[in-house]
């Protein structure tokens, strides 16, 4: 499967929406310190499932909403799209979609909405959705910084699901 595009409304410094588009080949984003480009990646996986606000610099849920500014009011939720291309018949996420598009949504009330193509589903559908393909909650492909260091001090339980995770194991010790 490969990125196609990103999508935010309401997170962070993003209160309009806005799509980021992957196309083949890298992408890089660059800006003034603050701009936001870590909230970018704070989206990504968020969208994947992330349930520790302080993974993604936050103290509690509420604060990938928008706090508002000077000039603009807050906001009542966040919502963030990620959508894959699922045609390689070689790569493919565990769906019969051609396209995977998942949502999350977070209202300030404290409740969440996860999203298949537009599907209600539950956290442990997008979980086992990703899982042994390094992309989700648990995997590698998200490098942030410091990440790195984390990888190679951890204790060695923890060091263990990077390598179950790229081996394409985990998903079955899971199931187990
Ligand atoms: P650096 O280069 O310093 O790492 P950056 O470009 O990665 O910076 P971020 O850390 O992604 O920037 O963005 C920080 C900005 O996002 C700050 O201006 C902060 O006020 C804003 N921000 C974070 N959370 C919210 C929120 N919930 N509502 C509004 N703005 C927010």
């Amino acid at each position: 499967m490969r990125l196609k595009s990103l999508e935010l409304q309401g997170f962070k410094s993003f209160p309009d929406k806005t799509t980021l588009y992957f196309d083949e080949g890298a992408t890089v984003i660059v800006g003034p310190n603050g701009s936001g480009k870590s909230n970018i990646t704070d989206a990504m996986r968020w969208v994947l499932g992330e349930l520790s606000s302080k993974n993604i610099r936050g103290t509690k849920m509420e604060d990938v909403i928008f706090g508002g500014t000077e000039h603009r009011p807050a906001m009542g939720f966040a919502e963030v799209s990620v959508t894959f291309d699922n045609s390689d018949p070689d790569h493919r996420l565990d769906s019969e979609f051609d396209e995977v598009t998942v949502t999350r949504r977070y209202y300030r009330t404290g409740e969440s909405e996860y999203l298949i193509n537009k599907e209600a589903k539950r956290l442990r559908d997008i979980h086992m959705l990703f899982m042994n393909t390094g992309v989700g909650r648990e995997g590698y492909s998200i490098i942030g910084q410091g990440k790195v260091a984390e990888i190679i001090s951890k204790k060695s339980e923890d060091r263990r699901h990077i390598f179950e995770e790229a081996a394409g194991i985990s998903k079955y010790r899971y199931k187990k």
